[in-house]
């Protein structure tokens, strides 16, 4: 339920409020927008025996939210939120560029590309120290190195690193390094993973999962918000389905599904979607038109070496001559590319 407050509703009003429904055993979760508080009241069946609340002053109505995801969706709270990941934001006016290496293989690596994706245009590094592989005999990642090699990395050009987590346990060393934590695909739906994240303060990326519907990504989200972590990037990287000449179908129309249902900011994944070179930049310049927050790409110094999707790994070059592109509908779309520090965004 959504408990709605008037626009001059005082402060005494709204603690009154907040008050009533923990005297209930219920929890409140107050959001103040830019001209009203809302309060929302996501306990299952027990947050219907609020109406009575309607007659408490201050309040204007009261109202059940339809969806069977709560916190996430755009019914319980109407403005964009914004993720800020030191000074760069995903979601707000700009439009948000990260990319690096599939995984992290040594320093050189790194610090290449990292420059060079910097160079381009690129405000956020990513780059797997764990990875969650098809094949128990697949390189599984450098793990603590790797996330060491990525805090260089940022050390030396700036940007905020993104990275996967796989596991619970692994929540809190990630942490110690990373500014975004990542949920791949293959982990959509490991709850006690999506608990854990959700009760660190760090932004978190959730991939959808390759047999997901965007109902059960919305899902997954609410794991971590009802767990206390607001902030949280979503990410369409393709779902599985019968066509075989691409790593996955591109579900680009995820993208305003989502964006009418939810709140928060999400982002288009072309590589994992994709799965070849050849395909990553029309399908990021369709991210961008589709009205997404931002991007995430793979690139890679050498990609005929790499230990992990280098045939879907950009080369610098082609990685700058897409950021071409890229700039060039986003500043159509009315969303120059994000490039540092923002003013707050009310409501965020
Ligand atoms: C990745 O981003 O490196 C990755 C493994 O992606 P996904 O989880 O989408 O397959
Ligand atoms: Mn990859």
């Amino acid at each position: 339920m959504l408990v709605v407050m008037k626009q001059d509703a005082s402060m005494a009003e709204i603690s009154g409020v907040i008050r009533a429904i923990e005297a209930m055993g219920l929890k409140p979760h107050p959001t103040r927008g830019v001209d009203r508080t809302i309060i929302g009241v996501v306990d299952g069946e027990r947050a219907n025996d609020l109406a009575h609340l309607e007659s408490t002053p201050g309040v204007e109505q009261v109202i059940p939210i339809t969806k069977a995801y709560k916190l996430v969706s755009r019914e319980f709270k109407p403005a964009d939120t914004v993720v800020r990941v030191g000074n760069v934001s995903v979601g707000g006016d700009g439009f948000t560029v990260m990319a690096g290496p599939c995984a992290v293989e040594g320093r050189d690596q790194v610090l290449q590309a990292a420059r060079a994706v910097k160079r381009a245009g690129a405000v956020i590094l990513r780059g797997g120290a764990f990875k969650p592989r098809t094949s128990p005999y697949s390189f599984q990642g450098l793990g603590e190195e790797g996330l060491k090699i990525l805090a260089e990395a940022r050390q030396e050009t700036g940007l905020p690193v993104v990275t996967e987590v796989i596991s619970p346990e692994l929540v809190p060393l990630v942490s110690e390094y990373a500014d975004i934590l990542q949920i791949g695909a293959r982990n959509m739906q490991n709850y006690a993973l999506l608990e854990a994240v959700g009760r660190v303060r760090k932004p978190v990326l959730l991939k959808r999962g390759m047999m997901s519907t965007i109902e059960e990504l919305l899902m997954s989200a609410e794991y971590v918000l009802s767990n206390g972590n607001q902030q949280v990037i979503l990410c369409e990287r393709g779902i599985r389905t019968f066509e075989k000449a691409t790593r996955n179908t591109l579900d680009i129309s995820a993208v305003p599904v989502i964006k009418r249902d939810s709140h928060l900011p999400v982002i288009v994944d072309p590589s994992h979607a994709l799965g070849h070179t050849e395909f990553v930049p029309s399908m990021a310049l369709a991210a961008v038109a589709a009205g997404a927050d931002g991007i995430i790409v793979e690139v890679h110094p050498c990609p005929e070496t790499a230990w992990c999707d280098g045939v879907q790994s950009l080369t610098f070059e082609m990685f700058e001559e897409m950021m071409v592109g890229v700039r060039r509908v986003a500043a159509a779309m009315g969303r120059p590319l994000e490039g540092g520090v923002r003013p707050a965004v009310a409501g965020a």
